[in-house]
């Protein structure tokens, strides 16, 4: 056995330990599988072996499941792929329904005792084979993670976590585990009734329970006599308002586009109406069902797959390591502050520089804010607190910055503020040292102007939160380097974010796809088309906020100065008059959004939404004529993705795996399909161009096919199989 370990001690106890080769976390694969069957069958079979304990000789128990074995179920069974899987899922039912029933007889007589030890993480399917176990023990360790996140990744706990968890909790109790994918540190995972217990040392707590355990410690509730759901099943009369409550929350939080939730809620259901064994099975199926829905793959792709490629560096440059020592932020507004908030809890020291010592200060009160949030909280502790601020320097002496490797600048955004900071930082610092600035619509290559250094100038566009967006855009400027994209890389994943490298152009990639989807939106507006329509078509397609939502959260005066902007950009080809006609009259208003409490919304005292505005009709009237909702939706819906498409024709993106984790980590587009590249993949590329013509017979060329997609029409080719090298593709 390569993977799992198997020994036995003088007590009469068999350990299997869990210790993939040359890995840092254990991953199921299908090699694992076959030796915890067979180890099971060594212990269970051999008279000297009283009970067993299941652990892993790593510092966490399992992160979960090669995900890759769900396709290699699915393309190994030749013609029916769906046989494949389900065969596949209901082989590790047996498996884990074995250690279950661990020799028992039909009356829960002469079982072995089988207890799982979780030295730290277990997530996925490292939760569903201690769930399978008699007793589950984990380490005193805050740092672990216990749950179920599958749901996060398109598909559902489907070895047995659904059918388990329900049965232990009841569905009302399981549901955030199940339908959120809650993660929780062991001593929340025991108190929600996850796992038995939290002690110092989980193997020898688990071999002295094995040793004292008796026959009835082993018989699972759902296999005793009168087993009743806890909270009820669904035709109980507890139970049933349960489970109505349950299928309008995750129609309201899914809007029906994510084939998982729906496909997890029916086998809860169908679940809790029969025997156990017929439920796994049931789970079974529906999991099937998701795995055979183009959605879960496309999202198991983005948002497992390829983010984690890109995280790994896919788009490194091939030099030396570059992690970041010190780093110098220049600005302590609201997006300095969150750089420096999280570059010192990665444990960079930070030298925070702005105009005046009371601005730098206030931008160092962030993180203390937000430790003591933490603290609050219980995710952070007033030494964690003291240690993150102690890295931070706030000053408005620019000599501080002396010994930097890395300087970010997020000044305001005026390329002649830039400039003098770019050219003050330089005389400081010393020639290794990488300038990127956080700017979000100066080209990169004119503000590298500035620089002596234009090779090591490069631009590291953060989203603001800065500390809950997860994705950050390196943009490579003209003459940049090698080492500087590799910097900016290294430096991104010393503080745990994802991150895309593209090509300088007007907006790079993010910005560039999501204003038009926004001036869609504001377009409608103009047309007469009913603001409810627009914002519940966006929502309908799985975007999480409609564009007027979008806009008000942003403000609307940063559209006013990005589409001024704009324009003085581009002179005669502007194409948005129709659109700045609104935006513009709401600025004049003072509507100027969600910080204004006025917008496309109306907001209470405290700044709330409470419904969208009704005084918009005085001056954009509804039509009597309404489109019919797929229309606004595919308007909504190109307005982006041919953008994405654009951005990929013209250089800006050089990847489509970092079009689409960018889209989804960067804007929120529809996470159900994997992105817009994704997407397209998912229809077609002959029903998009057809789509696009019709759109563009009726609102204008903005919805032309580029030619890309229309010579992909033609070939009948798809995004990823023509973009994404095989080794690299999921
Ligand atoms: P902000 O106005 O909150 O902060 C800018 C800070 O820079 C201020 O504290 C100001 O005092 C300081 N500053 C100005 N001149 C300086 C100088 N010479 N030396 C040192 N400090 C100086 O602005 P922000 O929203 O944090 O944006 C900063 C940059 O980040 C801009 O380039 C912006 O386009 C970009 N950006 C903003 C967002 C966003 O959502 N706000 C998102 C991505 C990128």
């Amino acid at each position: 056995m390569t993977e799992f370990h198997y020994a036995t001690d003088s007590d009469g106890i068999a350990t299997l330990s869990w210790d993939v080769p040359g890995k840092s976390m254990n991953v199921l694969s299908f090699d694992a599988l076959a030796e915890l069957d067979a180890g099971i069958d060594a212990a269970l079979a051999d008279d000297r072996v009283k009970g067993i304990v299941i652990t892993s000789a790593k510092k966490d128990f399992a992160g979960g499941m090669d995900l890759n074995i769900l396709a290699t179920m699915r393309d190994s069974a030749g013609g029916d792929p769906a046989k494949g899987i389900f065969d596949g899922i209901m082989r590790m039912h047996r498996i884990l329904r074995k250690i279950e029933r661990a020799g028992m007889d039909d009356r829960n007589k002469g079982g072995k005792p089988i207890a799982a030890a979780l030295p730290g993480t277990a997530v996925g399917i490292g939760l569903e084979i201690p769930l399978a176990c008699h007793r589950i023990f984990a380490a005193d360790n805050p740092k672990a993670r216990i749950g179920l996140p599958e749901i996060m990744v398109g598909i559902f706990p489907g070895a047995g976590g659904t059918t388990r968890l329900v049965r232990k909790l009841g569905a009302m109790a399981a549901a955030p585990f199940l339908l959120e994918g809650r993660l929780s540190d062991p001593k929340k995972a025991k108190s929600a009734g996850l796992i038995d217990e939290v002690v110092a040392d989980p193997v020898a707590a688990a071999k002295e329970w094995v040793l004292g355990a008796s026959d009835d410690d082993l018989v699972k509730p759902w296999d005793a006599k009168g087993y009743k759901m806890p909270g009820g099943t669904p035709y109980h009369p507890a139970g049933f308002m349960t489970f109505v409550g349950a299928s309008a929350m995750v129609m309201g939080r899914t809007q029906g586009v994510y084939p998982a939730a729906r496909a997890l809620l029916s086998a809860v259901y169908e679940g809790a109406l029969v025997p156990f064994d017929t439920a796994l099975r049931i789970e079974a199926r529906w999991f099937t069902h998701v795995m055979m829905n183009p959605s879960s793959a496309a999202m198991i792709r983005s948002l497992f797959v390829n983010k984690e490629a890109l995280e790994k560096g896919a788009n490194r440059p091939d030099v030396p390591d570059q992690m970041v020592e010190k780093v110098g932020v220049l600005g302590a507004g609201m997006m300095g502050a969150g750089i420096a908030l999280v570059a010192a809890q990665a444990g960079i020291d930070v030298v925070l520089v702005d105009q005046a010592q009371e601005a730098a200060e206030r931008g160092k009160a962030h993180t203390a804010d937000y430790m003591d949030k933490g603290i609050k909280r219980g995710k952070a502790t007033p030494e964690k607190k003291e240690q993150v601020l102690g890295r931070i320097t706030a000053t408005a002496d620019y000599n501080a910055l002396k010994g930097c490797d890395m300087i970010i600048e997020a000044v305001f955004e005026d390329p002649g503020v830039k400039a003098e900071v770019t050219q003050k930082a330089e005389a400081i610092v010393g020639d290794h040292c990488i300038f990127a600035t956080n700017t979000s619509t100066l080209p990169i290559t004119d503000l590298a102007r500035a620089s002596q250094r234009p090779e090591q100038f490069i631009g590291i566009h953060f989203f603001s939160p800065v500390e809950k967006m997860n994705l950050v855009e390196i943009i490579k400027g003209r003459e940049t380097g090698d080492v500087a994209v590799a910097k900016a890389l290294d430096f991104v994943r010393q503080i745990r974010k994802t991150p895309i490298v593209v090509n300088d152009a007007r907006f790079f990639y993010a910005n560039r796809c999501i204003i038009p989807y926004i001036n869609e939106g504001i377009r409608m507006v103009a047309e007469g088309v009913t603001p409810p329509l627009i914002e519940n078509a966006a929502k309908l397609v799985g975007m999480p906020l409609g564009p007027l939502q979008l806009v008000d959260e942003t403000s609307i005066d940063l559209g006013v100065k990005i589409a001024r902007a704009t324009k003085a950009a581009m002179g005669d080809a502007y194409p948005d008059a129709a659109v700045d006609e609104v935006l513009f009259w709401m600025a004049d208003e003072g509507r100027l959004g969600r910080k204004a409490k006025a917008g496309f919304y109306a907001y209470d005292d405290k700044g709330k939404r409470i419904g969208l505005w009704d005084g918009l009709a005085a001056r954009y009237p509804v039509a009597a004529d309404q489109p019919e909702l797929p229309e606004v939706q595919h308007r909504l819906l190109f307005a982006q993705v041919l953008e994405a498409v654009r951005a990929l024709e013209d250089g800006v993106l050089t990847d489509i795996r970092e079009g689409d984790v960018g889209a989804i980590l960067g804007w929120g587009f529809a996470p159900w399909s994997g992105g817009p590249f994704s997407w397209l993949d998912m229809i077609g590329a002959a029903h998009a161009v057809d789509l696009c013509d019709g759109l563009a017979t009726l609102h204008g060329d903005r919805f032309a096919a580029p030619a890309l997609l229309r010579e992909m029409a033609e070939s009948g080719e798809t995004f990823y199989g023509r973009f994404a090298p095989a080794a690299r593709a999921a």
